[in-house]
């Protein structure tokens, strides 16, 4: 197959909105290439670019849709006829696309599947979260088999990952409950934009390197006000805090005394119910110690992520982290020994030099500490990040599914439920990120941000807000800077805007 490092998208008869809603689709084939929409030529010969020509008969959402495949003097085509366009009409409408929409995607999917031999184990979805289908599916009762045939026949998703959807729905459905019930309980996330050293596949911003210290505690200041006007606005709305999540970059790059200060300026301000969840990101092991656990544990922090990403010392340096597997082994069993939190640890597949072996080594080295939440992700091409800008390219293939497979498993068969999952563009596999638990021990905070099914106060540099509306269906982001010299300045007109939404919505 020639390529080129552009792939243009023509239609004849059909919106060019629709095109453009389907870029990231074809992104999911091809990385790193500028995907561009334009009207159609009537020749394309002695173009340089590659094209995908869509083409509809008679009205778009009526008759066949075709799609051809343009690389140098290369053709390929696939249609989809209208008898499949009238089945696909048939299925009851769940998410925002219409039927042009999705029939245009189906034809363009089944092209690219044919060209390149990759199949998409979430098809056509580019959204990054499918866990939104079902629930809209279960709020219009349709029943699980009904599901599996919308998700299949609609979206092409694999019958592997339907089955992903439902058992992570079944979990959350309490969850769902308690939020639709309880409209006073809200998530409070606390974002601390700084990290001791940035990892290669990292694209956050956030401070490191000379100047962190003071940048740092003018930060822990404002930080605070903001915490301090969000606290007041709910004890005058009667909101609780259900769980609190601080996380950043690496929160616990606070010395002890700065994190106390914190933790007790939350507990001062911000309302809580009796059993609130409080997660704390202690992402890098080099940055826990035992006065900072004992100060976790005096506020009644009762989650911790210690992150390993692998269990690999030379994939370790190469991502660019200052820490041994040594010292994630040491930090957990003192945070063990101190506490009795729930732990979680991030795994990351598709770290650069890493394959089949090492994953394997780093599962068996996870499994064996016995967290109580294990959370694989797959690893993501991000703009701004170091491994972009190398233009290092991500396996986007089969094998990465393959190894992913036997890592859920392997982890299935040592008692977790997966609870969570989400998506992210150009991700090894073109697979999804998905939060293990043993049962009982889920992350509430984590099912809010990902199923949106709450209200959330983003509070810091990059936070984001989700005001939910009251009946649930839809809800406004709102976000504070993530550059820190401008959250600094801004932070009280985000604030404002967050209020007013907030109170509108009541
Ligand atoms: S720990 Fe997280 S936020 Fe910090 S550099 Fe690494 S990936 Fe980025």
């Amino acid at each position: 197959m020639s390529m080129t490092n552009r792939i243009v998208l023509h239609g004849r008869n059909i919106d060019p909105k629709i095109l453009a809603n389907s870029k990231a689709l074809v992104a999911a084939f091809f990385q790193q290439k500028e995907i561009a929409v334009e009207e159609a030529a009537s020749d394309f010969s002695g173009s340089e670019d590659t094209h995908i020509l869509v083409e509809a008969e008679g009205k778009p959402d009526l008759g066949q849709i075709s799609a051809v495949w343009m690389a140098g003097s290369g053709r390929e085509t696939c249609e989809i006829s209208s008898q499949e366009i009238n089945c696909l009409k048939e299925l009851p409408r769940i998410g925002r696309e219409n039927i042009t929409q999705i029939a245009v995607k189906q034809v363009i999917c089944k092209l690219l599947t044919k060209i390149t031999g990759q199949t998409l184990p979430w098809g056509i979805i580019s959204g990054i979260r499918p866990g939104k289908l079902v629930t809209a599916m279960n709020n219009l009762s349709i029943l699980e088999t009904g599901q599996g045939i919308i998700l299949g026949q609609k979206y092409l998703i694999s019958p592997e990952k339907i089955k992903l959807l439902q058992q992570v729905s079944a979990i959350q459905e309490p969850y769902r409950q308690k939020a639709k019930k309880q409209q006073q309980l809200v998530s409070l996330y606390i974002s601390v934009p700084f990290c001791p050293s940035r990892c290669s596949y990292c694209s956050f911003s956030f401070e490191h390197g000379s100047g962190r210290e003071n940048k740092l505690s003018k930060y822990l200041q404002v930080l605070k006000q903001e915490i301090e006007l969000v606290g007041n606005q709910m004890k005058a709305s009667s909101a609780l805090a259900d769980n609190i999540y601080i996380g950043g970059g690496t929160p616990t790059v606070l010395t002890a005394a700065q994190l106390d200060n914190l933790l007790a300026w939350l507990e001062t301000h911000i309302p809580v119910t009796r059993d609130r969840e409080y997660t704390i990101e202690a992402g890098r092991p080099d940055t826990i110690d035992r006065e900072k656990l004992l100060c976790l544990k005096k506020y009644r922090v009762n989650r911790l992520s210690i992150n390993p990403q692998t269990m690999n010392d030379t994939t370790l340096t190469g991502i660019g982290r200052r820490h041994t597997v040594q010292n994630i082994i040491d930090a957990y069993s003192l945070a063990r020994q101190l506490g009795d939190w729930i732990i979680n640890m991030d795994i990351i597949l598709g770290l650069p030099g890493e394959g089949r072996t090492e994953v394997e080594q780093t599962i068996r080295s996870v499994l064996e500490l016995k967290p109580d939440n294990i959370t694989i992700h797959a690893l993501a091409l991000k703009k701004r990040s170091q491994v972009w800008e190398n233009r290092m390219l991500i396996d986007t293939g089969s094998s990465w599914q393959q190894i992913q497979r036997a890592v859920f498993r392997q982890i299935l068969n040592n008692g977790y439920q997966p609870y969570y999952l989400y998506r992210q563009k150009n991700s090894a596999g073109n697979l999804e990120n998905v939060g293990f638990t043993v049962p009982g021990k889920e992350c509430r905070y984590n099912i809010a941000v990902i199923e949106e099914n709450e209200t959330i106060f983003g509070l810091g540099a990059g936070a984001c807000s989700k005001i939910r509306d009251s009946n649930a269906l839809t809800h406004q982001n709102i976000y504070q800077p993530s550059d820190i010299s401008v959250y600094l300045d801004k932070f009280k007109s985000v604030d404002e805007k967050r209020n007013k939404a907030y109170l509108l919505q009541k």
